[in-house]
């Protein structure tokens, strides 16, 4: 048993510190786990420089988090302790209308781990009862490690994308980033039914890097973009266009060039949340309107669809592990930050606390 225990505290912007705590309690009707893996998103590399629309300070950080469990307060038999689970960050009512269309994602009383609640990068993690109501703790399944489990929430946020954009049987989808959302788009969308994948990137060590996702072509966009894109798109899709685009960098916008990529009935998922200074766009209404355009936007995931993507892991149908390229312990957490937010390589992963 640790005598100290210390959590990485985001105080304001660029203000992340590791501090020591006290042991949460567990609150009625909810779980206490040791933390065991905590991954760290771009959405925390977002918040640590500039904030983010659903992060409240100061905050203990992580919502893509695993760990055991060490108490049980709720009525729930299936979390005994000491069992290994995996939590889907969004807390959710289950009773307002959003809840009961299924989109807990948009709760009217939406609470989110790691943004408005503490978080995973701590020893100990308090889940809250509607958590463990709504389905959002999941029993990782025997076999499967914490490491790849805890890059269920990404997946899940990746599937959220998907469903809206309808990526399905014999699409083709052209992604944009191949980093480590880049990916998971990439292998999830195999799953979905894609028949040919695409990713364009403009870093040659990305370009490497996203060799496992098996995309049937990446796209080098290192100098002057559109030229090599609508080339390789016409040469790729005999001049029909892509079905579905996946927007999975935060430089790629909506706007005129990308509509022109699209085939009839072709959908644009904007994935990636933009600087705000870039937020507004241009579009050609006419395009939209002669070739059933639809443009889709996606942010968060649901708790069902981050249970289904525990399973397409725990399945291999999607491989997560060559996705991590760095472990650190979590006062090392400023070098996970670091390492997401270079790009020098995909997914950091806090091991140890
Ligand atoms: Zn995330
Ligand atoms: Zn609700």
């Amino acid at each position: 048993m640790k005598y100290q225990l210390f959590a990485a505290i985001l105080k304001a912007p660029r203000r992340l510190v590791i501090e020591e705590v006290s042991k949460p309690r567990c609150p009625p009707g909810g779980l206490l786990l040791e933390t065991q893996i905590c991954s760290i998103c771009s959405t925390d590399v977002k918040m640590l420089y500039y904030g983010q629309r659903d992060l409240v300070y100061p905050r203990i950080l992580g919502h893509e988090v695993t760990g055991v469990v060490v108490e049980n307060r709720s009525h729930d038999t299936t979390f005994k302790i000491g069992a290994r689970v995996q939590v889907a960050p969004g807390l959710s009512c289950g009773e307002c209308a959003p809840c009961r269309r299924g989109a807990d994602n948009h709760c009217d009383h939406i609470g989110i781990i790691g943004f408005n609640h503490d978080g995973g990068f701590a020893d100990f993690l308090a889940i809250p009862p509607q958590s463990v109501r709504s389905g959002a703790v999941n029993i990782i399944p025997d076999g499967l490690d914490f490491e790849k489990a805890a890059l269920t929430e990404p997946l899940a946020c990746c599937l959220n994308g998907q469903e809206l954009s309808g990526v399905s049987d014999g699409d083709t989808v052209l992604i944009f980033g191949a980093g480590p959302i880049g990916c998971l788009h990439a292998m999830l969308a195999r799953v979905m039914g894609a028949t040919q994948v695409l990713i364009a990137e403009r870093l040659q060590s990305r370009i490497k890097m996203a060799g496992p996702t098996k995309a049937d072509r990446m796209i080098d966009v290192s100098d002057g973009a559109d030229a090599a894109i609508k080339e390789v798109v016409k040469e790729e899709t005999e001049g029909r266009g892509v079905d579905v685009i996946l927007l999975a960098c935060p430089e790629a916008t909506v706007a005129y060039p990308l509509l022109e990529l699209l085939a009839p009935r072709g959908r644009i998922c904007l994935f990636s949340g933009l600087p705000p200074e870039n937020a507004l766009i241009r579009l050609n209404a006419n395009l939209i309107h002669y070739r059933d355009i639809s443009i889709v936007g996606a942010y968060g995931c649901t708790t069902a669809q981050n249970s289904a993507a525990l399973k397409l892991i725990a399945s291999d149908k999607v491989e997560v592990d060559w996705l991590i390229t760095k472990r650190v312990s979590l006062d090392q957490i400023h070098e996970g930050m670091e390492h997401a937010a270079q790009r020098e390589g995909l997914k950091a992963v806090v091991t140890e606390f």
